[in-house]
């Protein structure tokens, strides 16, 4: 059997076809790639090298060397350096109170909390002692923080937190006056923490100047641009909650006139709105008489309800 006369263009092994002559692709490997695998075989197999190390050693390219191991069939499913530490096996979280099963990645080891699921859970399987120091430690921290704003302070500065809560809004609010430049802050690092202070001049030039803009802008009740159906969609949200509890319309007749409403139909069940309002219109004289949808109305709801809320509205109390 003669040797197939073989071209390599772009990676791809091409023989001439016997017949026709031309170059196709082919499954046959030319003789000096099939010679190197079987070094890469080698290699990879008896001395245990990346591929790496193989490329340097024969002369070739990492990314060769991968080829040729696809095409061994002895590819590394896991390319790179090889695991610093043994992969481990999965195993229970170090916490006792805790039923997480820890299975970390290779190279856990170096993330330091190696025999639990998480740093919460390290932390609370620490010794009494270990934790005793690191809340020594917080608090120390905490203290020379707290010194050092007090000392801002005594300089006529505050901090971002501090101006919040004097100007009675959330810091995130404070943040975005900040960065939307309404309000001058310096970046300050206070004990490892990042702060924006705030000097007493610019608190009171934000008084004088941004804080009745930002009034007149968002509140006391709605944003002054907002109308229309956004208003009423909000106006209505913010009525959900109270809705049932402010007692409805004022009702337009007094105890005695309900009592009455009630008694008659007692007396004679038959008898419709109509007639009874008539009735109760000629015993009790009032400026406005009972219109037979006020008796209709009255008669829906128990009376000692009834009389509970007509007394809580003549003491002007809403419920
Ligand atoms: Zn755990």
């Amino acid at each position: 059997m003669t040797q197939l006369e073989t071209r390599v263009t772009d990676g791809a092994v091409l023989a001439r076809e016997s017949d026709t002559g031309r170059f196709l692709p082919t499954e046959a490997v030319s003789p000096h790639i099939a010679a190197r695998r079987d070094q890469v075989a080698e290699l990879l197999l008896y001395a245990e090298k990346t591929y790496e190390e193989i490329g340097a050693e024969l002369g070739w390219t990492k990314a060769t060397i991968a080829k040729d191991a696809v095409a061994l069939g002895l590819e590394r499913t896991r390319p790179g350096p090889r695991p610093k530490y043994p992969i481990p096996e999965p195993r229970k979280c170090g916490n006792p109170d805790c039923t997480e099963v820890v299975n970390p990645e290779p190279n856990v080891a170096a993330r330091g909390y190696g025999n639990f699921c998480s740093i919460p859970c390290a932390r609370r399987a620490a010794p009494g002692r270990v934790r005793a120091r690191a809340r020594e430690l917080r608090t120390e921290w905490r203290r020379r923080a707290d010194e050092e704003i007090a000392r801002l302070n005594a300089a006529g500065y505050m901090t971002s937190r501090q101006f919040a809560a004097k100007r009675g809004v959330k810091e995130s609010t404070v943040s975005q006056w900040i960065s939307r430049g309404l309000l001058k802050a310096e970046r300050r690092v206070i004990e490892g923490e990042p702060h924006r202070i705030v000097a007493r001049a610019e608190l009171d030039r934000f008084n004088a100047e941004e804080w009745p803009r930002i009034c007149r802008r968002m509140g006391p009740r709605f944003p002054s641009n907002w109308g229309g159906e956004r208003r009423r969609t909000w106006s209505r949200r913010l009525r959900a909650a109270v809705v049932g509890k402010l007692g409805g319309p004022k009702l337009k007749y007094d105890c005695e006139q309900a009592t009455a409403v009630h008694r008659v139909k007692g007396t004679y069940p038959s008898w419709g709105p109509d007639r009874i309002a008539e009735v109760v219109n000629k015993t009790i004289r009032r400026a406005k008489p009972l219109t037979p949808k006020q008796v209709r109305g009255i008669l829906a709801r128990p009376l000692d309800e009834l009389l509970e809320k007509l007394q809580r509205q003549t003491s002007g109390v809403a419920a």
